[in-house]
């Protein structure tokens, strides 16, 4: 889950991370007060789920509240690479005498953490990587050993800090974003720019927070954070209701058991000649309220054509399946035409079920191959 820059700034502040005073703000007038109680300039940042903002406009510095009032009127509503601008971060403007880049992230290779630290921040970091790969300081960090002081200095010098003041901060700085990292179960801190202001202090300027979707069980409180308004209204509602669900372009509605067999299931489908309209993955259950749920989202998409029930019945039990699909089937006005393919624990109890049943639109098939061709046909 990625998090805006005000939340991940947040996270920064509760490990010790030097960050600027600041208000989330939606409205213009928002906006102004925001400005009276910070005093003096503020910067107006658009808070959206990408970056680059200062560059599309989404990143303005104000003299004062009308000025503040104007920018915001300004950045929201703003579109910026596709991310319309509803919430915006007032924050005390900082003086910069220079701008680093400091970031940590995975070395799935390595299995480690990995930190990156550049003078040449503020910039795209792409850009140093790329043409001035001296320029970045890199650093594994064995997850068993942590952050050791040596490796600090390591990265420090790597990049070539010479005044003693910023060693110093940024050796604690980096120490306290590991924390942060590991505790929070982070895929990436980022901080850029990382910025030592004229009277010699280092803070994060701005934060881009990525956390394990799969960690977030352990942070209810960063689990909070999420903003379902920013996701596809079928990805939000699929969200809401606990399904696993990634819309996609084609008209065949898929919907198996098991991430890895939804997967081929994809590609059966486009091997049968179709398009998949949607990954859904029921997961390890298959009761009704859960088949209802996923059939719900599925068929909500306008262009969803025919409907793709992949199960293969491992501690999911076929008849248990087949059962919450007769009952979703009751429950809910389905349209398009459903095909099953029901396979392993209990799967002939399960077909005996659908077949005694035999719901108008529901065609059971033997197997996977078969069953995305009937469901492509089906699916003109
Ligand atoms: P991004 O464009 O999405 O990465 O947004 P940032 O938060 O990194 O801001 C972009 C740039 O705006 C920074 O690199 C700074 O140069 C400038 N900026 C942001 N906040 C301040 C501030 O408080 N004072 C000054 N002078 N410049 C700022
Ligand atoms: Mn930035």
């Amino acid at each position: 889950m990625d998090l805006y820059e005000y939340q991940g700034k947040e996270l920064f502040r509760r490990f010790g991370i030097a960050v600027s005073e600041g208000r989330l703000v939606t409205s213009p007038e928002e906006a102004r007060t925001a400005a009276q109680e910070l005093g003096g300039q503020v910067v107006v940042k658009a808070q959206v789920l990408t970056g680059g903002r200062g560059k599309a406009g989404g990143i303005k510095l104000a003299e004062g509240p009308e000025d503040a009032e104007q920018h915001a009127r300004d950045i929201l509503g703003l579109d910026i690479r596709g991310h319309v601008v509803r919430k915006l971060w007032i924050e005390a403007a900082s003086e910069i005498e220079r701008e680093y880049y400091l970031s940590l992230t995975f070395d799935r290779g390595e299995k480690k953490a990995l930190f990156m630290f550049t003078k040449e921040g503020g910039v795209d970091i792409e850009e140093v990587a790329a043409e001035r790969p001296e320029a970045l300081a890199k650093l594994h960090v064995d997850p068993l050993e942590g952050f050791q002081a040596y490796q600090a200095r390591r990265l420090i010098y790597g990049a070539g800090i010479e005044d003693e003041g910023e060693q110093k901060q940024i050796a604690k700085l980096a120490a306290r974003l590991y924390t942060a990292f590991v505790e929070c179960d982070a895929m990436l801190c980022e901080v850029n720019p990382l910025i030592v202001t004229p009277s010699g202090e280092v803070k994060a300027l701005d934060s881009k927070f990525t956390v394990d979707d799969n960690a977030l069980y352990k942070h209810p409180d960063i689990a909070e954070m999420r903003d379902l308004d920013a996701y596809p209204p079928e990805e939000r509602a699929a969200r809401e209701k606990d399904v696993t669900y990634v819309k996609l372009d084609g008209e065949v509605g898929v919907l198996g058991n098991g991430a890895g067999l939804v997967m081929s299931t994809l590609d059966v489908v486009a091997l049968a000649g179709g398009q998949p309209a949607n990954f859904c993955d029921l997961g390890g259950g298959g009761d009704a309220e859960g088949v209802v749920d996923a059939l719900e989202i599925i068929s909500a998409d306008p262009q969803v054509k025919s409907i793709l029930f992949n199960i293969f019945g491992g501690i999911t039990r076929c008849d248990e399946v087949a059962r919450g699909i007769l009952q979703a089937l009751e429950r809910l006005t389905i349209e398009e035409p459903i095909v099953v393919r029901l396979d392993g624990t209990n799967a002939e109890e399960g077909r005996a079920l659908l077949k005694e049943a035999a719901p108008p639109n529901l065609h059971v098939e033997p197997t996977m191959l078969d069953a995305a061709r009937r469901a492509v046909e089906l699916a003109p």
